[in-house]
């Protein structure tokens, strides 16, 4: 995998090996449980924090991704105005300051892992998404955001591609960055806090005994007064996290560093990121060293919550992926990719993360960002701070963060609507963006399937 495998990785840590004791113990070395561990580390620096990782820190979706850290918390504008219209403002306000603080932590600790607020560019590659373009940049504005709708001129001026015609500029939202090396900065920023983590080790349930949790890794035994579940798509200890999230396939291609020659012919001076507006969208973005990483359009769901490394790899979704790269920039035809990888998506039917406690409170979870999760987990681990404490607050009040998204049905019918859903998000694609009365039915029910 081209983030995790480098030589700056850091070594190994070594497992739980014996019973300990902690006030607060963290599940999942993600983007979340860091997060996690240095916010409540800085509200109380003598508190004892653990966090245990299955296998590596950064190994699930936080080493894998496209490195877009958005401010939105909401999967995008567009999903937070249908949802949450009353309380969007504060939505926005909140993440605007959560970017901002992601980027202020990256420079105080010394973090060198590219970060660049780049912004992003929505591009319509089909005549319909053009005019949604210009009402998204109407509605934006009218909710304070500085963004510019570009013309097809314009568009090509920045990036040329023979598919655009046109663009959504969003110059302030959004930040490139490179994922790996953003979590092992943060690890090492744990570490050197005195926050112990233990790698190889994985929780398989808890207990709730009076006024402690007792989590179980094989026959070793954590202790702690508080803890948080931060394991995204992977299988939850929690129940009602599994009828609540499926864990949905992304796949990402990356390709050799482009000649000087092959960047003047796609232009592309300001090296933002781009997706494209379609139902099933490629999202891409230029490395430090000179690459393009594009990944996305499809989204795999196996069957039964089906997860594991079998499907981290997908020949067919490889192909379609190059074919489209090349549809969208033949000026690169040769380009060879050198990488190609795939991870879960936590996908809940509202796209956003929800959160939750169990033991009497005194375990915290969150789950769901549903492929947009790099920026807003470090705000899904200040509310699960809050919820552990039982701190009544601006974040704990917003309906987002009180409500949960719509459960999936069991199978068969979840495998069922889910491959009905994906067909009917085709066809409205290439039909001019219709939607069937299915997707329609799910419009109005406030449900969805996404990445
Ligand atoms: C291909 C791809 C591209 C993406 N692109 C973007 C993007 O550009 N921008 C964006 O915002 N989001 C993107 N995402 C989503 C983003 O990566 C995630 O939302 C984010 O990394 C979530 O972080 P996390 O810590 O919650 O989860 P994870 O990084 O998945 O971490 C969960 C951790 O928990 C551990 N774990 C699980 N179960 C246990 C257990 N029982 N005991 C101990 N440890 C356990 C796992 O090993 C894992 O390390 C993408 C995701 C994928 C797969």
């Amino acid at each position: 995998m081209f983030w995790l495998d480098r030589p700056e990785r850091p070594e190994p840590l070594a497992p739980l090996v014996e019973n300990i004791d902690a006030d607060l113990v963290i599940v999942g070395g993600g983007f979340t449980g860091l997060w996690t561990a240095l916010l409540a580390n800085d509200v109380d620096p003598d508190k004892d924090i653990v966090l245990i990782e299955r296998t590596r820190i950064g190994d699930g979706g936080t080493g894998r991704n496209g490195g877009f850290v958005a401010a939105s918390l909401t999967h995008g504008f567009g999903n937070g105005l249908s949802r949450w219209p009353e309380e969007l403002s504060t939505l926005l306000e909140f993440g605007q300051r959560n970017l901002e603080d992601i980027e202020t932590f990256v420079k105080l600790n010394g973090i060198d892992c590219d970060f660049r607020r780049a912004g992003e560019i929505d591009v319509a590659v089909a005549d319909h998404q053009v005019s949604e373009l210009r009402e998204s940049v109407q509605q934006m504005k009218e909710f304070g955001l500085d963004v510019e709708f570009l013309d097809q001129d314009a568009m090509q001026g920045r990036v040329a591609s023979p598919t655009y015609l046109a663009g959504l500029w969003d110059q302030h939202s959004v930040a490139l960055v490179d994922p790996a090396r953003l979590a092992w900065g943060l690890l090492e920023t744990a570490r050197r806090r005195g926050i112990r983590i233990y790698e190889n080790t994985e929780i398989t349930d808890f207990d709730d005994e009076h006024d402690r949790v007792v989590l179980h890794a094989g026959s070793q035994r954590v202790t702690a007064a508080k803890a948080v579940i931060a394991t995204n798509a992977f299988p939850s200890l929690i129940s009602s996290v599994r009828h609540r999230v499926v864990p949905v396939y992304d796949y990402v291609l990356m390709t050799e560093p482009l000649t000087d020659s092959q960047w003047r012919a796609i232009g592309w001076a300001d090296r933002e990121g781009v997706s494209d507006s379609g139902n099933q969208f490629h999202y891409y973005r230029p490395t430090e060293d000179g690459r393009i990483l594009w990944g996305g359009y499809d989204a795999v769901y196996h069957s039964g919550n089906g997860f594991g490394p079998q499907f981290e790899n997908d020949d067919d979704a490889y192909q379609r992926l190059a074919t489209h790269f090349l549809q969208t920039f033949p000026q690169l035809d040769g380009i060879r990719f050198t990488h190609a990888w795939g991870g879960a998506i936590d996908t809940c039917s509202r796209f956003t993360a929800f959160w939750g406690t169990e033991a009497a409170g005194k375990v915290a979870y969150v789950a769901g960002f549903t492929g947009l999760g790099v920026g807003s987990s470090r705000f899904a681990a200040q509310v699960t701070l809050d919820l552990l404490d039982d701190h009544d607050s601006t974040r704990t009040r917003l309906e987002m963060v009180r409500s949960k998204p719509l459960p999936f049905p069991p199978e068969p019918l979840r495998s069922l609507g889910i491959k009905w859903t994906t067909t009917s998000l085709q066809h409205a694609d290439a039909k001019g963006g219709r939607r069937n009365l299915w997707l329609r039915t799910l419009d109005r029910l406030g449900l969805g399937f996404d990445s």
